[in-house]
């Protein structure tokens, strides 16, 4: 069987990237650009204003990293990009991708956020910075102190606009945006795309190109008899949790789908080191090589194949039981792509896929396109490991006793009887078989447990939290946006009022509530969503109408 040839241009050398950058997206094993990035870096290279809806996941942070650094000059005392995020996390996050990208052409970056002694953030911004990568609330603070000057600022780009709105960060991007020059060029990045996020880009971006995510419907059909499962996983626990899933999985053959050539380099090791066989493929190998990888998995030899989107194109596996996302694919059609290998002619298939925390939108993104459900499944924990082990060796001796002649071992099995009971030897001789097939588990750790809103924790929003109910959101609640807030003079009595007298729910079914400037949260019971949104629309808060729905905006259920 012969690997398809691959087109080995780099597909970031047609965007116009200098030299420099692309130097450091090939050390880093990227093969080629993701959509967000194939429309985003042109334009923002050019100096166009832009507009992207897009969520983690997709390549966002280089989609604007990489023209940002193209445009910089490096070496000035003052600034000349700055980034907002809404997060602590992500300010880190950022600042650090900009850093590796930017290596070569030796951009400084400076993360600035809440939470850090400021002193050590001064003394940052005193040696000279190319890219201030901060969060609102921090950069204004410095910007007030007159230890930060964003008078040369030549490009700002707002992060997860919509997750900074939310967190009540409005006025301080305003106060931020009117500091840098008019002139500058401004990039925005949101998930949704809400009004208070159109004000935004009306006051504030000049003509901007706007790209969108697709949002086409799948082929009808396109993934038929797939079990589609998702694992939320975090990032330093990926490895230990793909092999228990596989374990309890047991596939036939599957291939295991990474970002980048380093990610299928490092996993092929980590899981030849944990016993699997496992071979790599990606478009970093000569044709030579990759021959020989499909031959071994079609002959058995390999049971796992991890691979990159572009090394894993065309390739056609007869034996394929399962495909894996080690990572959530950066959009919608390679998810679809990729789960198309299993289930062909009337099989089943599985799709499994390992999702980060903050992943949670790239998820639902994938849901809506494929109209189909991704459910979330739990890690499989050490007890179901050792079970399923059990099973194996069970299922072992079963086919042992039922088909092999045994009789040789019969004289070992009489010379024990004189010292030891029957029971005794066969639970000895079970253990010793046991051991052999799976080996011990002492070495294994449990993996903890993490929810999609995990990425919350941490950050520091600028709301009243209004009693002492805590967050229980995708624990049977759902959180609901009100648009009026402290502004309209709103108190968490007219919230609750209003939804109990309305609806079937009394004041405790009622959970946490939040009250902004500007807007209000309530969290309701999943099961009741319909029914307050319908009543409440219909009715009025604190005597006027206001507009409740589910927290985020979705086209679907406005
Ligand atoms: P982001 O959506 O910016 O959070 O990026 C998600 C992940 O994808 C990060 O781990 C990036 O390092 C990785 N990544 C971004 N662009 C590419 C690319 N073109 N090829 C491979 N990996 C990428």
């Amino acid at each position: 069987m012969t690997a398809p040839p691959i087109d080995d241009a780099s597909g970031f050398a047609d965007l116009g990237l200098r030299p420099e950058l692309l130097q450091a997206l090939t050390t880093l094993g990227y093969e080629e650009p993701t959509p967000i990035q194939r429309e985003s870096i042109p334009p923002i290279i050019e100096g166009r204003d832009l507009l992207g809806q897009a969520a983690t996941g997709t390549g966002k942070t280089a989609a604007f990293a990489l023209p940002v650094l193209q445009r910089l000059t490096v070496g000035g005392t003052d600034p000349t990009a700055l980034v907002l995020v809404p997060t602590r996390e992500l300010a880190m996050q950022v600042s650090e991708a900009i850093h590796r990208y930017g290596r070569e052409l030796g951009a400084r970056v400076v993360p600035i956020y809440g939470g850090q002694p400021i002193v050590r953030q001064l003394q940052a911004l005193k040696h000279g910075v190319d890219v201030i990568v901060a969060t609102p609330g921090r950069a204004l603070d410095h910007l007030k102190r007159r230890t930060m000057s964003l008078d040369s600022i030549r490009i700002v780009v707002l992060d997860e606009a919509d997750e900074m709105l939310d967190m009540g960060f409005a006025e301080d991007i305003e106060a931020l945006l009117q500091a840098t020059p008019d002139d500058r060029q401004t990039v925005l990045f949101s998930a949704t795309m809400p009004p208070r996020i159109t004000g935004i880009v009306k006051r504030h971006l000049r003509e901007p190109v706007r790209i969108e995510i697709k949002r086409e419907a799948a082929e009808a059909g396109a993934s038929p008899q797939v079990r589609q499962s998702a694992y939320v996983v975090p990032r330093s626990h990926k490895p230990a949790a793909l092999g228990r899933i596989l374990d309890v999985e047991a596939p036939t053959a599957a291939i295991v789908f990474c970002r980048t050539r380093h990610e299928v380099d490092s996993l092929t090791e980590t899981l030849n080191g944990r016993g699997y066989r496992a071979e790599a493929l990606h478009g970093g190998m000569d044709q030579g090589q990759r021959d020989r990888v499909m031959n071994r998995l079609r002959a058995g030899a390999a049971e796992l194949l991890v691979a990159t989107d572009v090394a894993a194109r065309g390739l056609d596996i007869d034996q394929l039981t399962h495909v894996v996302n080690y990572d959530v694919p950066s959009a919608p059609e390679s998810y679809v792509h990729r789960i198309g290998r299993v289930g062909r002619a009337g099989r089943e298939g599985v799709a499994i896929t390992l999702a980060e925390p903050r992943e949670h939108r790239m998820l639902k993104n994938i849901e809506r396109i494929t109209k189909q459900r991704i459910e979330i499944a739990k890690v499989p924990t050490i007890a179901d490991l050792r079970n399923r082990r059990m099973e194996g060796t069970l299922a072992s001796v079963r086919e042992s006793i039922v088909s092999d002649d045994l009789d040789h071992f019969r004289v070992v099995v009489e010379t024990l009887t004189d010292e030891f009971d029957l029971m005794e030897i066969a639970l000895a001789a079970v253990k010793l078989a046991h051991e052999a097939s799976v080996g011990s588990d002492d070495d294994q750790v449990e993996i903890p447990e993490v929810s999609l809103q995990e990425e919350r924790k941490g950050s520091k929003p600028d709301r009243t939290k209004v009693g002492a109910k805590p967050s229980r959101v995708g624990q049977g609640m759902t959180r609901l946006y009100i648009n009026a807030g402290r502004a309209a003079r709103i108190r968490p009595n007219d919230i609750v009022g209003a939804i109990a007298n309305e609806t079937r729910l009394s004041g405790r079914d009622i959970g946490a509530i939040e009250i902004t400037d500007q807007f209000s949260l309530v969290e309701v019971p999943d099961d009741a969503v319909d029914e307050v949104i319908a009543r409440v629309n219909a009715s009025t808060i604190a005597g006027k109408k206001r507009s409740i729905r589910r927290e985020r905006f979705d086209p679907k259920s406005g």
